[in-house]
């Protein structure tokens, strides 16, 4: 099959430079090896908004991050998902502590961040009544927020498939080759679930036949591997993995702002925040992953990060965390984002090293991208009827008024069958996922769309009624259906009738 861009990777940077190429009139796919979006680290990372004053000014980290930052509310909004403008705060308990307050405070101003200042003691605890009282300041970044990158990264791909993009799931990119202009892209089948799957169905010679004039490399942890396929070896990626623990939605009303430690030469220090859905979050500690797959945690790692987290944040209570995950970081020998054209290959754009504030980074990085692909080839903007930058999602049942609960279980009865009971999730919800444009084909994949299974049971309740809606819409058999890739399928063997 031949496409005018072949974008590898559906992360949250393949997904938003593939909705951001969909207004043009060019046939577009992105090439993902797992069976949905957001499954390496765009689906686990802190979902903070960064400000901006982090990054080495010059550098194309500090650039893409500030004006990330600046479109992040607008980007949400028009794909329906939720961003929360809390705020930061990097607190200080010594001297020491302040004098890095005022690099950052120097390095935000030469970044361009505006509503920044360096704020007293009082200030701090009328904010966060339960930060540790020993703070003596803090760098408050009035831009900073939250969201959920998940969300953000499946509404990217919704809009880009509703505008015609293609997406290949469960399609690991091996080899590329270039002849007379032309990418052929070698790809090997690594899951079943989409070629069973009656909703998608996808055939064998689409996924494995693929050439390209453009390829786009967003490959996260993988990308230096994508890059020498292509002949470009100028960069290597790092994999570092960071550790989190997430706790009952109890914990997260205590906390309005995101709360950092000081940082260090490894990263932004352990934090602490609210999640937009209510949770509390720490973490993420950094240690050099044994490969750029190991999500696993370890006791002595999350020991750290709740050590740590409670010297910043006094009311931290172990029995209340639900679930602990990992991320790996993709950082680049390099040290800037990677973002483009290859000096060994032309056409071949890469967009690598994007580690944090990579996700804040992604909308300003697409139109980057953008503008560089219409610098490589011609495209015409389909007529505006043909497209949409817009999607729009129904209100979760568990943000519903009484009024309108009664309104939807009256005309729904899907919408009285409530699947999650910890979240409150209804049936027709989990459908919705099921038959979106980039629809859930997975338990996880339905989670993330939905919430069912985020609660404090962890889908111990809800997940065989997840399995068998699953099942009965997307026609694959209840013991195929998986929790993430198709080698994770849930159920063993057929025990009884
Ligand atoms: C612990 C941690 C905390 C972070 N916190 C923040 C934060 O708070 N704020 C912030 O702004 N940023 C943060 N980041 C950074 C942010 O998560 C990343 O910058 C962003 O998610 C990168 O997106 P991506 O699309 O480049 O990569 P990914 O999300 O990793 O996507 C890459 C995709 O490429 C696919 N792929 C790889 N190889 C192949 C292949 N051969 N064939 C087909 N597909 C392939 C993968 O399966 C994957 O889906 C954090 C990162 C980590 C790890």
């Amino acid at each position: 099959m031949y496409y005018d861009i072949c974008i590898i990777g559906a992360g949250i940077v393949g997904s938003l430079i593939a909705r951001q190429l969909s207004k043009y009139k060019v046939k577009i796919a992105v090439i993902e090896r797992h069976v949905d979006v957001s499954m390496d680290a765009t689906g686990a990372n802190s979902g903070i908004v960064h400000a901006g004053y982090d990054a080495k000014p010059g550098t194309k980290k500090a650039k893409f991050n500030v004006s990330g930052c600046n479109m992040m509310p607008g980007l949400c909004d028009n794909l329906s998902v939720k961003f929360k403008k809390t705020g930061s705060f990097v607190l200080a308990f010594d001297q020491e502590g302040e004098e890095v307050l005022q690099k950052l405070y120097d390095s935000g101003i030469k970044n361009g961040v505006t509503d920044m200042a360096i704020v007293d003691k009082d200030f701090i605890l009328q904010r966060e009544p339960y930060v540790n009282p020993l703070v003596t300041k803090a760098l408050y970044a009035k831009n900073a927020g939250i969201v959920s990158p998940y969300k953000l990264n499946i509404a990217a791909m919704d809009n880009a498939v509703m505008n015609g993009v293609k997406f290949l799931r469960e399609t690991k990119v091996t080899g590329i080759e270039k002849e007379d202009g032309l990418f052929h892209i070698s790809t090997e089948i690594t899951g079943d679930i989409c070629s069973i799957s009656k909703l998608d169905r996808i055939k064998e010679e689409d996924r494995t036949d693929i050439t390209a004039k453009i390829v786009i490399n967003c490959a996260g942890a993988h990308a230096d591997e994508i890059s020498r396929m292509a002949g470009d070896d100028s960069f290597n990626i790092i994999p570092r993995r960071g550790e989190y623990i997430l706790f009952d939605k109890t914990e997260g009303s205590r906390i309005n702002t995101v709360l950092f430690q000081t940082p260090t030469e490894k990263g932004k220090g352990i934090l602490v925040t609210p999640t937009v859905d209510g949770n509390l979050m720490i973490g993420p500690d950094a240690t050099v992953a044994d490969h750029k797959d190991d999500k696993c945690t370890n006791s002595e790692n999350l020991d750290y990060v709740f050590k740590t987290a409670s010297q910043t944040y006094t009311r931290l209570n172990i029995r209340k965390s639900i679930t602990v995950f990992a991320g790996i970081r993709a950082t680049p020998d390099t040290s800037d984002f990677i973002i483009e054209e290859s000096k060994k290959c032309g056409n071949f754009i890469n967009v690598a090293g994007i580690e944090s504030p990579g996700l804040t980074a992604a909308p300003a990085i697409a139109v980057y991208v953008e503008d560089m692909v219409k610098s490589l080839m011609e495209m015409k903007e389909k007529a505006k009827d043909q497209y949409t930058m817009k999607v729009k999602h129904d209100k979760p049942f568990s943000e519903m008024t009484n009024e309108e609960k009664e309104a939807a279980c009256k005309s729904d009865e899907l919408c009285r069958k409530i699947i999650c009971r910890c979240e409150t999730v209804s049936e027709r919800e989990i459908i919705s996922a099921i038959y979106a444009p980039c629809g859930a084909r997975t338990v996880d994949g339905v989670k993330r769309r939905t919430r069912a299974g985020m609660g404090r049971c962890q889908g111990g309740f809800c997940a065989p009624h997840v399995m068998r809606i699953l099942s009965e819409h997307t026609g694959i058999a209840v013991n195929k259906i998986a929790k993430a890739d198709a080698d994770s399928c849930i159920l063993g063997r057929h025990s009884r009738d």
